[in-house]
């Protein structure tokens, strides 16, 4: 890979690393962050707005998503770029940079300490073509380091995509994409075969508990939103979520 792709910082191009320490430095963190849902509140921590909210609860619904939290600008710093070979020129080790900017943001942003931290999961097919999940690789970076000494468990098999779908970076359309992404995902009844309790064994999982969702780019956050739908189907007090960047979708109708 390395002959294929030279490495060099995607800022200064600097040999030998694709985000040197300096250009990393020089990323800036968000802390003003927008409702998940109509992306205009300006909320403290991404939470959902008031507005939001109560059409949730009019409507007598679950929240899916608490917040939303987006670390930096996706135009900036050439995050682009990196993100872009991380996913789609597989280099893995990427993810130790953009894991870094996941943190300065969930600290900046004073997020409570999750439970629990769950990778958004890719279909099988997708995982076989890419050779990793690098939403898990973010989770698990996070795991490990936002809270020195401890590591935050990650879950990454309880929640899974059960569904192909197309990605949604290839769809324009904000209700398409939404369309595109309903119900794909489910909880890992296979985990546990032959065994009637599965359904609550899982529940044990996430019951009560407060969990960070992991994902790379979010665009209209329908992916985000499926996910946090079956953590609070299966119990989850709260579903908070992170990513590197929010890329800017059509418009909402
Ligand atoms: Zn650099
Ligand atoms: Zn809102």
């Amino acid at each position: 890979m390395d002959t294929l792709f030279p490495i060099s910082c995607v800022s200064c191009q600097k040999e030998g690393i694709w985000l040197c320490d300096s250009c990393l430095d020089k990323i800036e963190t968000l802390s003003s962050q927008v409702c998940p849902y109509c992306e205009k509140n300006t909320t403290e921590r991404g939470e959902v707005c008031p507005t939001c909210k109560n059409i949730f609860l009019g409507k007598n619904k679950t929240l899916p998503l608490d917040g939303l939290i987006s670390s930096t600008s996706y135009n900036v710093g050439n995050i682009s770029r990196l993100v872009h070979l991380f996913k789609y020129n597989f280099v893995s080790n990427i993810h130790i940079p953009l894991g870094k900017i996941l943190i300065a943001a969930i600290l900046k942003n004073n997020l409570p300490i999750p439970d629990l931290i769950v990778p958004v999961p890719l279909h099988p097919r997708r995982l076989r073509w890419r050779g990793f999940n690098q939403a898990e690789l973010l989770a698990n970076y996070v795991s490990q380091n936002l809270t020195p000494g401890f590591a935050i468990p990650a879950c990454p098999n309880l929640l899974i995509r059960k569904r192909y779908t197309v990605p949604q970076m290839k769809i324009k359309n904000y209700a398409e994409r939404k369309t595109n992404i309903a119900n794909a995902f489910s909880l890992n009844y296979l985990k546990h075969p032959n065994h009637s309790g599965a359904h609550s064994k899982i529940r044990v999982v996430f019951e009560g508990k407060t969990i960070l969702l992991i994902d790379d780019i979010c665009t209209t956050g329908s992916t985000l939103f499926e996910c946090g739908k079956i953590l609070k189907l299966a119990g989850a007090k709260k579903v908070l979520a992170t990513v590197i960047a929010r890329q800017e979708a059509e418009k909402k109708k």
